[in-house]
């Protein structure tokens, strides 16, 4: 049997980070058993389903890494064999119609209110002959359900579930309007693409219990569960927006790496020992559902800032430099010419260590990046007095008659201005607070002279230059 599972997403928002590790969890399944993972857009609810939910759940598959094997299936599309499926079980005994009025069933809610019920279908129409409808109702059809006996699902996680039938009624499979039902055309769906594990959020339990019954009258093979536990934030409730139930783009835009979230997900409710930092190819070989949780997993973005870190250490410097641009060019407020991008380049190893996200790495390469003459804080500013700047002028003739090219990297540098320092009769931190300002426009930087390195002689050279003509007014 080859294992093919599916994620089936409702197109009704963004595709948000519970469904995301749904969506991993199917995908690694599928690859740890060399079977197929394919993605169903549940489209049914016409009036919530948007095309921008659509895109936005099949980006964000695409920028998590996950793909999906042959094309993507519409439930909207099968609603004509949804009907036809409906009406053979209807054939064959095994669904009715039933000609309940709004108001009949609102009757029978009133009195399951009363008696402190939940509301179930009375079977009002299980065994009454059509002929006796009444004119001008439009029928649904209801299951048959089985009435004796217990529902039981032997699920991969949550282990053995039962129901009694009788807490199940005879559920619509298809309405007045000949649409199906949601649990119906989950069942034909899932069938019809030979589906043999379901892997979805414990949320959809008490549906699954409807969807055996749906499968025991069809006769059809009933695929395995396995229902995950839903996603709390680290404070234990439900996971609000707060704790970051956002769209998968979001985390994009908040500059974590696929990778990294990849790997932040498959922590959330499945562990390895005590393994934190597991690559896609390990997830691939050790994952099963034998290793999922069965308490709620807790969302917290520390640690997901950690594992991002990790990601953008390990990202080797021309992917990274890739994946930052966009990050940097925001910040920077353009696009940037072959030049800077060739100082971003040149700062990564500098900002991989310090950056937790995209975001915080784009924010450190600002002024790597910046275009002279580049703007100075009101604290660097400060630092390039007339003392300041006459003393930089002729540090910028020094270096531009003694440094030339090839000689132009941190070490050399770092000597040239401390011998400069002790023939000019200065301390190195009366030339290195006002040559920072001058070349980072902050009072704060990483090592100067690794600075002047990133930044090469021109760019240096030109930032000096400017800082040594005073600002206007
Ligand atoms: N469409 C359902 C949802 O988005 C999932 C159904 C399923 O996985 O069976 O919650």
């Amino acid at each position: 049997m080859t294992v093919t599972v599916r994620f089936a997403p409702s197109p009704t928002g963004f595709l948000h980070i519970g469904g995301a590790r749904t969506a991993l969890f199917n995908w690694l399944y599928a690859k740890h058993h060399k079977g197929t993972f394919r993605l169903r857009i549940e489209d049914t609810d016409r009036a919530r389903s948007t095309p921008e939910a659509m895109a936005a759940i099949v980006d964000g598959l695409k920028w998590l890494g996950l793909d999906w094997d042959s094309d993507i299936v519409y439930q909207s599309k099968n609603q004509a064999r949804h009907a036809e499926v409906a009406r053979q079980l209807l054939a064959q005994g095994h669904a009715y119609y039933c000609y309940c009025t709004p108001e009949e069933l609102e009757q029978m809610r009133l009195k399951a209110l009363k008696e402190g019920r939940s509301m179930r279908y009375d079977g009002t129409w299980r065994d009454r002959d059509p002929k006796t409808a009444p004119a001008g109702v439009k029928p649904v059809i209801r299951l048959r359900a089985e009435q004796d006996g217990d529902t039981v699902i032997d699920d991969l996680v949550q282990g053995q579930v039962t129901v009694s039938n009788q807490q199940l009624d005879d559920l619509i499979i298809l309405r007045a309007d000949g649409t199906p039902t949601y649990n119906f055309s989950v069942v034909v769906d899932d069938h019809d693409m030979a589906i043999t594990h379901v892997i979805r959020g414990d949320d959809h339990l008490t549906n699954t219990f409807r969807q055996c019954q749906i499968y025991k009258a069809l006769g059809w093979t009933v695929p395995r569960f396995a229902h995950v536990p839903l996603l709390h934030g680290p404070d234990g409730a439900k996971m609000s927006k707060r704790h970051g139930a956002l769209g998968v783009q979001e985390y994009q835009k908040l500059g974590y790496l696929p990778a990294a979230l990849r790997n932040y997900l498959l922590r959330l409710g499945w562990s390895h020992g005590d393994d934190e930092i597991i690559s896609t190819a390990q997830a691939i070989e050790w994952f099963d559902l034998d290793a999922v949780g069965r308490a709620a997993a807790r969302f917290d973005f520390a640690k997901l800032d950690n594992l991002n870190g990790h990601y953008i250490r390990a990202t080797p410097d021309d992917e990274l430099a890739a994946l930052a641009l966009p990050f940097v060019e925001e910040k920077a407020g353009r696009s940037l010419d072959a030049a800077a991008r060739e100082r971003l380049r040149q700062a990564l190893p500098e900002l991989k260590p310090r950056a937790k996200t995209l975001v915080e790495l784009a924010e450190r390469a600002r002024f790597y990046v910046a275009q002279r003459p580049i703007a100075l804080e009101p604290e660097a500013k400060k630092l390039l007095d007339g003392t300041a700047r006459a003393r930089l002028k002729d540090l910028h003739g020094a270096l531009e008659q003694m440094v030339a090219g090839p000689q132009w990297n941190a070490p050399h540098l770092e000597r040239f201005v401390k011998d400069y320092c002790g023939t000019a009769n200065l301390k190195l931190g009366d030339l290195a607070q006002p040559l920072r300002a001058a070349l980072t426009g902050s009072k704060a930087s990483p090592g100067i002279f690794a600075v002047m390195a990133v930044l090469g002689r021109a760019e240096s050279l030109g930032r000096l230059a400017d800082a040594v003509v005073p600002p206007p007014g």
